[in-house]
């Protein structure tokens, strides 16, 4: 059986004090739809961990660069309703856009140093479209627990600190990145990728993975940064916005010369939602 569908604010927070009242506690699992396995391993430890679950569908428009990306994000609430059925979440929040921007909304949570660099540079506003959104949510579903990917690392940094920062009642709790068999790690951008750039695509989680191995032994950055520029491009990246290094709490940063760098990777296969 499909979870019940809440739409409005209110019909959420009536669901959500009885749990309460009840002594249960909630775990929320935000999402912008499309569904995946990577996001029903989230929905998996939010059971485990919770005595109820909300799973939130938005295509928050706050933290989307251009009107494009917007437009062509994929919208599939039946189908997402449908993968949801077998694993009894006790509620589907997937509310319209008044319901979390009401008119003459005008706040914006910010979190500075995390989101300089990565994502943050290259998608200008993202990060606090991100983080306001997530605030938004962690209050309005007033879950104990909310369940990221770590597929997108510098989101959960950010998310993370947010809620210490704000004092915020909801724990963030990373989970591991689900990949194809090829490595490519699933992302509901993917179905965007055309055959061509699906098929180069699983190079990235490679070359990063021999990117890390190198450093760990030792080696410089230039020349390792050099020769995995060259093997993306020989797998058929044309043009790459980025290559940046960090310590997995952000704290450290190794520093790539400065300038464009010849080559992006496909389209949705970079880690910024
Ligand atoms: P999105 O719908 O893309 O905003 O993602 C919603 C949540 O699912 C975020 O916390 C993502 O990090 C997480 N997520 C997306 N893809 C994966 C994946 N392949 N493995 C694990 N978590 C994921």
């Amino acid at each position: 059986m499909t979870a019940p569908i809440l739409r409005t604010k209110a019909a959420l927070r009536d669901a959500v004090q009885g749990w309460k009242a009840a002594g249960e506690s909630v775990g929320v699992v935000p999402t912008m739809g499309a569904l995946h396995a990577g996001h029903l391993s989230l929905v998996e430890a939010a059971k485990a961990g919770c005595d109820r679950v909300i799973v939130t569908i938005f295509v928050n428009p706050k933290q989307f660069n251009t009107a494009s990306d917007l437009e062509n994000y994929p919208r599939t609430e039946v189908a997402d309703a449908e993968k949801l059925a077998p694993y009894a979440v006790d509620a589907i929040y997937v509310p319209g856009a008044e319901e979390i921007y009401p008119e003459g909304f005008a706040t914006s949570v910010l979190v500075s140093g995390l989101t300089d660099g990565l994502c943050g540079s290259h998608r200008p506003g993202h990060f606090d479209g991100v983080t306001t959104v997530c605030a938004k949510l962690f209050l309005q579903t007033l879950a104990d627990r909310a369940y990221f990917g770590e597929k997108d690392y510098q989101q959960l940094q950010v998310v993370t600190r947010m809620a210490r920062d704000l004092d915020l009642l909801t724990e963030v709790i990373g989970c591991p990145t689900v990949r194809e068999a090829d490595g490519l790690a699933l992302s509901s951008r993917n179905v965007l990728l055309p055959p061509g750039t699906r098929a180069a695509a699983p190079a990235l989680n490679r070359v990063l993975r021999q990117v890390a191995e190198r450093l760990a032994e030792g080696e410089s950055l230039g020349p390792v940064r050099f020769q995995a520029e060259a093997a993306l491009r020989e797998a058929g990246f044309s043009e790459l916005e980025y290559i940046e290094l960090r310590s997995a709490d952000g704290s450290r940063h190794w520093n790539t010369p400065p300038g464009p760098l010849a080559c992006s990777p496909p389209p949705g296969s970079a880690g910024c939602g």
